[in-house]
């Protein structure tokens, strides 16, 4: 099960002497209960794929499939994809417009036929599932709350409707610590729900500790997808997507010309000492 792109191709201002090709064939899976990290240098079309993928743009050419069924064209198609899909946009705290916190959450549910309490039960919920008790914030204005608040109102918004895949669109951008540590706490439950988790991050760390998988997008192609490891562990690769490997990995490169057991990839600077450790003692490695 799973929310599929097949060699799906977009172009801004198609057909006007502004054209701007930014996809150029993209296949990628978003498959139920994984984070899939989306990584790539800045205006190489991340955003832009996201916004594909939740059907708001439609492809110039390939298409989306929602569990192997073709989406696009028919309405009926992209009204599934609305409702299994959900996307947070960049800075979403930007966008939000209602005067409570409510209010702005159960937006989210206005195309539902949801009858009124149970619209408001699925807000509380979805409130209370970014650690936001609803009984307090409910009735305060968005603006009045800090930013990690308010990015987890605009979250709550989007869990509110209880879709299968969520696409982040550099969701830990701007947040400290706690906040990060919070929304790190959130994704790992989400996937274990089983949603199926599309990041976009320009952090390692994020990607250390909560991708499953990574893609990597250059020049409107993924050049490099699969298991965290193969990918993070590609400093060739990385680099020629014009991403600065982990330093953790240039270190192993370095190494490795002597101890060639070390690994490619390691998770963490604890993890690579112990390794490093074990080679240098004439371990395993
Ligand atoms: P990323 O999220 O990886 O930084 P984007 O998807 O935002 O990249 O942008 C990819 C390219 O498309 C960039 O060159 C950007 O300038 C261009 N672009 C993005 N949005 C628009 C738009 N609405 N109209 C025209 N060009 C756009
Ligand atoms: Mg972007």
């Amino acid at each position: 099960m799973g929310l599929a792109l097949k060699d799906v191709h977009f172009t801004y201002y198609a057909g006007t002497p502004l054209a701007r090709e930014v996809l150029r064939g993209v296949d990628l899976e978003i498959r139920e209960g994984e984070i899939l990290s989306l990584l790539g240098p800045s205006g190489c079309g991340k955003s832009t794929l996201l916004l594909v993928a939740s059907g708001l743009l439609a492809p110039r050419k390939g298409a989306l499939f929602l569990d192997g069924m073709p989406c696009g064209g028919r309405e009926d198609f992209r009204a599934r994809l609305r409702e299994a899909v959900g996307i947070l946009f960049q800075s979403p705290e930007d966008q939000l417009f209602a005067e409570t916190v409510e209010a702005d959450v159960a937006f989210g549910l206005r195309r539902s036929s949801l009858p009124r309490r149970e619209a408001r039960e699925r807000t509380a919920r979805a409130l209370r599932s970014v650690g936001l008790e609803p009984s307090h914030y409910s009735p305060l204005p968005p603006f009045a709350l800090s930013r990690g608040e308010m990015r987890r109102v605009a979250l709550a918004g989007v869990l509110v409707r209880e879709p299968r895949f969520l696409l982040l669109d550099e969701p830990f951008s701007g947040l400290d610590g706690e906040g990060r540590e919070r929304l790190a706490l959130l994704l790992h439950r989400l996937r274990s729900s089983g949603a199926g988790i599309l990041l976009v991050t320009h952090e390692w760390e994020e990607v250390d500790l909560l991708a499953d998988r990574a893609a990597v997008l250059h020049e409107g192609r993924l050049i490099l997808e699969g298991e965290k490891e193969s990918v993070l562990g590609d400093r060739e690769g990385l680099r020629r997507a014009g991403l600065e490997p982990p330093p953790r990995v240039e270190l192993l490169h370095l190494l490795r010309a002597g101890y060639p057991s070390l690994p490619a990839y390691v998770r963490n600077a604890e993890e690579a000492a112990e390794r490093i450790d074990a080679v240098m003692r004439g371990g395993a490695g």
